[in-house]
């Protein structure tokens, strides 16, 4: 799933190329993705992310809300060159055309007005303050790797990123949140603003599928600790990286020094 490092990515990469650039068609191929009417004629203004979800703003028009969920990626195409199986959205502009790719259906698209997120920290990569999270986390028996990607405190961090922000702080991501000190919140801290802006500037993670808005791989997974890297050893302390379930997760971290 992409998260936030990757959306962030396709921003960044909307942003060179949509803003003034006027609507031509849509086309929803999908039906799932419901009606999209009233959109042609107007002009992009530009695109912002909120968490793992990309707003589109345009002109005189409402805002599109545009969420990747499972498997869903956007490609820019220019040209006349053939769809790619499992396209379910087409927009198209002057210059080419935008197009939602969705293996697994899960991706969504609707019209509105630009949401602001009630989170209290909704964007990580200005920074995750220790004092915040210790107070957001406290009394919270949940593990801290869950605490990390709960979408209803912190806007954006999924399952690589946790794993990698916690081996960062050398923090065992099944401690329960609230037992968590300030000083081991400073590590996050630290962990996430060196982890999340290295992300983004790697064009994100592909461990599996995902590609950036022009079909290429990230390189972020030059960088992983710990994501997996089961049985491998940990470049910090030569330990072996173990993998458990967590939350119905895969998560790896090395038990020599994630404490
Ligand atoms: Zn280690």
């Amino acid at each position: 799933m992409p998260e936030l490092p990757e959306v962030e990515t396709l921003c960044r990469q909307l942003n060179g190329i949509l803003p003034g650039q006027e609507i031509r068609n849509v086309q929803v191929v999908d039906a799932r993705l419901g009606l999209l009417a009233g959109l042609d004629g107007h002009r992009i203004i530009g695109v912002t992310r909120r968490g793992k979800g990309l707003c589109v703003k345009l002109e005189n028009g409402p805002t599109v809300l545009l969420h990747l969920r499972m498997t869903g990626r956007l490609l820019w195409q220019k040209g006349a060159s053939p769809l790619p199986s499992h396209t379910r959205l087409i927009i198209s502009f002057a210059a080419g055309k935008l197009l939602l790719i969705d293996p697994r259906r899960f991706a969504t698209v609707r019209l509105g007005s630009d949401p602001v997120l009630s989170v209290p920290l909704a964007n990580p990569l200005e920074g995750l303050p220790a004092r915040r999270l210790r107070e957001i986390a406290a009394e919270r028996r949940l593990p801290v790797k869950s605490f990390l990607m709960d979408q209803r405190f912190i806007a954006g961090i999924g399952n690589i990123y946790a794993c990698e922000i916690l081996h960062g702080a050398k923090i065992d991501p099944g401690r329960p949140a609230g037992s968590l000190t300030i000083a081991e919140w400073r590590r996050v801290e630290r962990a996430a603003a060196a982890v999340l802006p290295r992300a983004v500037a790697c064009r994100g993670t592909t461990v599996s599928d995902w590609r950036d808005l022009f079909g290429a791989s990230g390189t972020n997974q030059e960088h992983l600790e710990v994501y997996a890297r089961e049985g491998e050893v940990c470049r910090r302390c030569g330990g072996r990286i173990e993998r458990r379930v967590m939350g119905g997760r895969g998560t790896w971290s090395c038990p020599s020094c994630q404490k």
